[in-house]
């Protein structure tokens, strides 16, 4: 509850941002206190681990930023899943609905396989159409699923209902 309180703490509200009616929830202030990017790398650090993770998986960009240093933390690999056209090697790709229009994401092959226990760490949860995508890209490459960890869920939208069905009955925590 500490932890939850000093992170929500430094998450600041910007209105209008991208485009007005949106509410942007910005995590700059807690990346630059220490105590907090902390605290929210321990706490994704002990979620690795009551997952049994192999794997971390970060989706760009921002969940790079909080991925990372959870998986040296927990001393396991760390693989980017990125927008379309950013990965030199062989990929694979899954596009997505977005309001409008679609988007793309694609992981290097390669960096998954079979036997692996992945962890999708983002920070935001909004539809769930991103993280659907990166558990889909998951599963395709011969990986397991192992939870999906996000600093934080926007309740407001249907992000954990969207989810619910590819998560197939993994853990979805939000701090
Ligand atoms: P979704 O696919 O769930 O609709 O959107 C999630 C993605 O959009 C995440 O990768 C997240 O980084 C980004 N996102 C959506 N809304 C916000 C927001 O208010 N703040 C931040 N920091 N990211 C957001």
């Amino acid at each position: 509850e500490d932890v939850r309180s000093l992170l929500l703490s430094r998450i600041k509200d910007v209105a209008d941002y991208p485009k007005p009616g949106v509410m942007f929830k910005d995590i700059t202030p807690l990346l630059a206190d220490p105590e907090a990017f902390g605290a929210l790398t321990g706490a994704l650090v002990e979620l690795a681990g009551r997952y049994g993770a192999t794997k971390i998986v970060g989706l760009e960009a921002r969940g790079f930023i909080l991925a990372a240093p959870v998986a040296v933390q927990a001393g396991i690999g760390f693989v980017p899943v990125r927008k379309a056209g950013k990965l030199p090697g062989a990929t694979l790709a899954q596009s997505y609905e977005l309001e409008y229009g679609t988007a793309e994401i694609e992981v290097h092959a390669e960096d998954l396989a079979t036997g692996d226990r992945v962890m999708v760490i983002d920070d935001v949860l909004a539809t769930g159409g991103t993280a659907e995508a990166s558990l889909s890209l998951i599963r395709r490459a011969g990986a397991e699923v192992a939870g999906v960890a996000v600093l934080m869920e926007l309740s407001f939208l249907p992000g954990r209902a969207k989810l619910a069905g590819s998560l197939a009955g993994a853990p979805l925590d939000a701090l």
